[in-house]
């Protein structure tokens, strides 16, 4: 690589891989001779495996420990990533989940209770989002997005219908065009009204014979509640049209107000946002689907079903069921956390979280507002959403207010999303915050806009003392340097 190297920092990062670090005779602790596993069967299991690294256990530890060092996380610190739902999850889940969830199905007395568990599950989540019928297996909310689409044009098929188009909001998450596209369907982007909401009168326009559902976020992106919603549901009921509702801010309705009450057919969860597993670090997550009565037969079998008896089993049998969507029981992980989570709450406490989000999202909003440009003044429940209006005329863009948050200790809130608002900062406090960690991040913000209008230069050079700098995204995108040993040029 030249000495145009993008990554201002880069000695920090030249950590070398365990293959790198590996050397003949390097070892951990020795398993004793009579535990040799090779010895108790007719395999050789050193022949195979890979050539594995050699590295002794001090360099292991320290190689994990200083990676670990280069993450952030929220047992850091604030993550505000809007959408994202990045709030603290006990460990007391991760302590169950991991004594629950390593099951193996031909183990019948550890496996029934784990059944047992799902199907509580379902009735949870059931009853959380007024819905009529949960499947848990769909692995990521944009799994069950697809999971649900499918469901829908199964119960089109069963109508003897084909409709072939999915209306979207212009605020949706980039997801869910898609996962309507990987379905089948075509899309249309609607636009939101001007205060942020769609309205049932522009909705109407778009309205024909070949509508099979509308896909909508509610709270949508701009964490604004979708204030028409019911009339939207009517309307699209009397067309033949399915209303799915893309459930991954949750966290701003739990144990308020319930999607199917609103009319909604068909939704996913994001259970690695809203229950007790985080978000990001690239899995594994859970996106169960959640229906009304009508779209049940269809979900992905197999289906958790309860005997007179009480007894819980899978049923594989579901003649109309749209067929596997994930290997058994999904990321049983995951669903026992959230399980976890939602007894250990209560009734209460789930709603007490959610009021809690919303209220910590307002207090940042209101005093925010006072520095940063506000695209909208409706009402918001869990986040919101400021833009860099105000100082992108002092050369300080959403991208160097983001960089500049690291340098106070938090992470960066989402940025240049929704579409719909030019250089957005999307913000998502969560209820994890304490107010003198809100305050901070307000303070931090703040101080940033200050500095806009005195020294912007210094601004562009964030974040400093960072594992990785600021980097030339345009240099990375024209000279692609896709494997690690090219990083690292002899
Ligand atoms: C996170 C998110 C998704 C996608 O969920 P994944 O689990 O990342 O696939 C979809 N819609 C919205 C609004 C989201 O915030």
């Amino acid at each position: 690589m030249s000495d145009r190297s993008p990554v201002v920092n880069f000695p920090v990062l030249r950590e070398p891989l365990l293959s790198e670090m590996s050397g003949p005779g390097r070892n951990g602790m020795l398993v004793p001779t009579p535990f040799d596993v090779s010895r108790c069967t007719d395999v050789d299991v050193p022949s195979l495996l890979p050539a594995l690294p050699e590295v002794s256990e001090v360099e292991t530890v320290r190689h994990f420990t200083r990676l670990s060092r280069l993450n952030f996380g929220i047992d850091q610190g604030m993550y505000p990533l809007g959408s994202c739902t990045m709030k603290y999850n006990p460990k007391i889940a991760d302590e169950i989940a991991s004594r629950l969830a390593p099951v193996h199905p031909c183990d019948r007395r550890a496996f029934s209770p784990v059944l047992k568990h799902l199907f509580t599950l379902k009735t949870c989540l059931q009853e959380i989002c007024g819905m009529d019928g949960c499947c848990l297996w769909p692995a990521a909310g944009a799994h069950g997005e697809l999971t649900g689409m499918l469901v829908i044009k199964e119960a089109l098929s069963a109508r003897g219908q084909t409709r072939t188009k999915v209306l979207v909001p212009d605020t949706a998450h980039g997801t869910n065009p898609s996962s309507c596209t990987i379905a089948g369907f075509t899309t249309a982007s609607i636009p939101s009204g001007r205060d942020g909401f769609l309205l049932a009168s522009d909705l109407k326009g778009f309205l024909d014979s070949d509508v099979a559902a509308l896909m909508i976020t509610n709270p949508n992106t701009l964490g604004i509640f979708e204030q028409e919603i019911t009339e939207i549901a009517r309307l699209l009921h009397e067309n033949g049209s399915f209303l799915y509702m893309d459930g991954a801010n949750m966290n701003a309705l739990v144990g308020i107000a319930r999607p199917g009450d609103m009319g909604v057919d068909c939704m996913h969860l994001n259970l690695h946002k809203t229950f007790g597993t985080p978000h990001g670090g690239g899995g594994p997550g859970s996106g169960p689907v959640l229906v009304k009565k009508e779209l049940e037969p269809f979900l992905p079998r197999p289906r958790i079903v309860q005997d007179e008896s009480g007894q819980v089993s899978l049923m594989g049998d579901c003649p109309e069921s749209i067929g596997q969507v994930h290997s058994l029981l999904g990321n049983v992980a995951v669903l026992v956390r959230a399980l976890v989570y939602i007894l250990s709450l209560g009734g209460e406490g789930l709603k007490d979280a959610t009021v809690r989000a919303c209220l910590n999202a307002n207090y940042l909003k209101n005093r925010l507002k006072k520095t940063f440009a506000l695209p909208y003044a409706t009402p918001t429940l869990h986040e919101f959403v400021l833009t860099d209006k105000n100082q992108k005329p002092q050369g300080v863009s959403t991208l160097d207010i983001a960089k500049a948050l690291m340098e106070f200790g938090f992470h960066p809130p989402t940025v240049y999303f929704p579409l719909v608002v030019q250089g957005a900062l999307m913000i998502e406090p969560t209820e994890s915050e304490p107010v003198s960690e809100l305050t901070r991040f307000a303070d931090a913000m703040e101080a940033i806009a200050l500095a806009a209008g005195k020294r912007p230069e210094d601004l562009h050079e964030t974040p400093r003392g960072m594992p990785c700098g600021r980097v030339d995204e345009v240099w990375a995108a024209r000279n692609l340097v896709l494997t690690w040993n090219d990083l690292n040029p002899s």
